[in-house]
């Protein structure tokens, strides 16, 4: 593990500054709670249309984290290798703060919530650890669709972003990047319509309604004509089905693969037809946060929208890969060179486990 972290701490991603090149399209990342490969398949919705939509699918995606407030750092700083998890909270330097990074390559940056930002401190962890400060908003003025486990409003996906790219085409001029939360699939939100189902009973419907949310939102996008980099990410799976090490389901405390590999995804809209790969191209090796990021930004660098601009196959190449290192606190679970898992507990003793 330590040659890994060793690796990880080598890379960066370089993005041309703001001057060099003026950034012709905006930039959106959907940073979806509770959702992994392992919850659709459960769920029944590996299938579901709106991930024949996307033009890349990241299909060994790695979140890293199993909970909520890591997996925002994570994406947060990922424009640098990974991280032990113990360094997570003592900050990363500006260069590997994605948001500012794409802040200097001439981005608008800003931050959106559905939810009211306050467990965890998740939106203090946006603006003073993620280089968002006093760009995040909470879309209040979309309709409440449901409650968080403590009562808090979680509102409308559709509606939120649909109303940001409103606010955001008014406003024109400076091409926009935008980082949106959604909780709409966490564990213990109650849906405002009533019925007594469990969060986890009603885990479909409400997977169902995001995807369906999304697929809306890109129709938008199109309809706009603006070109726009839309990215996927998945914070963490649900565990809906539990896991290995009898773990119940919705328990996270282990980050085993069912939980940290989930659908990241990118869409080029606003691509001439003749120019869109026609179905997704699915990159397969073992990626996490930066190998996602510097696939954008070889999209800043070189815009796939200018009338030469390469296509993305040629740019999948050159995306690389990251280990499966999977952690929380105390906990680390790993994937080895014969495609094993190996766990350590805390009393950090390492043995092979399977999931
Ligand atoms: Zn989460």
């Amino acid at each position: 593990m330590h040659a890994f972290y060793q690796d990880e701490s080598r890379r960066k991603l370089e993005l041309p500054q703001s001057g060099a090149t003026k950034p012709d399209f905006d930039i959106v990342v959907l940073h979806v709670c509770s959702l992994a490969w392992a919850d659709l398949e459960a769920a029944g919705e590996r299938n579901h249309p709106l991930f024949e939509r996307f033009d890349v699918l990241f299909t060994r995606f790695n979140s890293a984290a199993a909970y909520s407030g890591p997996a925002v750092l994570r994406l947060l700083y990922g424009a640098c290798g990974q991280v032990r998890h113990g360094q997570l909270y003592r900050g990363a330097p500006r260069e590997c703060q994605i948001f500012p990074v794409l802040e200097q390559a001439g981005f608008r940056t800003a931050g959106l919530l559905n939810h009211d930002g306050a467990f965890d401190n998740f939106s203090k962890l946006l603006e003073y650890r993620g280089g968002l400060h006093g760009k995040v908003q909470v879309s209040r003025q979309a309709p409440v669709h449901m409650h968080g486990f403590d009562g808090s409003p979680v509102h409308d996906d559709y509606a939120a972003l649909s109303g940001w790219w409103r606010q955001q085409q008014s406003q024109g001029g400076q091409p926009a990047a935008l980082y949106y939360n959604t909780i709409s699939l966490h564990d213990g939100n109650r849906l405002s319509s009533g019925g007594g189902r469990s969060s986890l009973e009603s885990y479909k419907p409400r997977l169902r309604k995001l995807l369906g949310d999304f697929e809306r939102f890109i129709a938008q996008l199109e309809a706009s004509g603006r070109p726009v980099v839309l990215v996927m990410l998945p914070e963490h799976g649900m565990a809906l089905q539990g896991g290995g090490m009898g773990q119940f389901s919705g328990v996270r405390e282990i980050p085993e693969p069912r939980i940290t590999l989930g659908p990241a995804a990118l869409k080029l809209i606003g691509l001439p037809k003749a120019r869109q790969p026609g179905s997704p191209l699915v990159v397969s090796q073992p990626t996490s946060y930066f190998d996602v990021n510097s696939l954008l930004a070889d999209l800043v660098a070189d815009s796939p929208f200018k009338a030469q601009g390469a296509a993305l196959q040629g740019r999948l190449a050159r995306v690389g890969n990251t280990p499966f290192v999977a952690e929380n606190e105390g906990m680390v679970v790993m994937q080895d060179a014969s495609g094993g898992y190996l766990m350590r507990n805390e009393q950090g003793r390492w043995k092979p486990q399977a999931f």
